[in-house]
């Protein structure tokens, strides 16, 4: 994400980090997580799942700020994340 002027805590903030949980059977391969993660971690998968979708993987998981937004938008409750217990990866994102 591009900000229109640097915050001037930006040195002092630090970034959470996420691990993306999928449960591949409640997705009907909507897309929608893929499409609005703003950090890009996402990505359909070749797998089928019972269904015949696609579910997502995660393509880069240490890119993960433990938004939710992918949990929020989810219609089916098939995607959700949770606080990397290793803690913040570092200041500044
Ligand atoms: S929690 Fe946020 S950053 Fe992580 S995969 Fe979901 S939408 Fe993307
Ligand atoms: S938003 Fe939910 S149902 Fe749609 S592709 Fe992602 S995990 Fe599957």
């Amino acid at each position: 994400m591009k900000y229109w002027r640097t915050p001037l805590d930006t040195q002092e903030v630090l970034v959470t980090r996420g691990i993306v949980h999928i449960i591949e059977e409640r997705c009907k391969g909507c897309g929608y997580c893929i499409e609005y993660c703003p950090k890009d971690v996402l990505v359909f998968s070749t797998r089928f799942n019972a269904k015949g979708y696609h579910p997502p993987e995660v393509k880069r998981p240490d890119d993960c700020v433990n938004c939710h937004y992918c949990e929020i938008i989810c219609p089916d409750f098939a995607i959700y994340s949770v606080e990397d217990p290793s803690g913040p990866a570092g200041v500044g994102g």
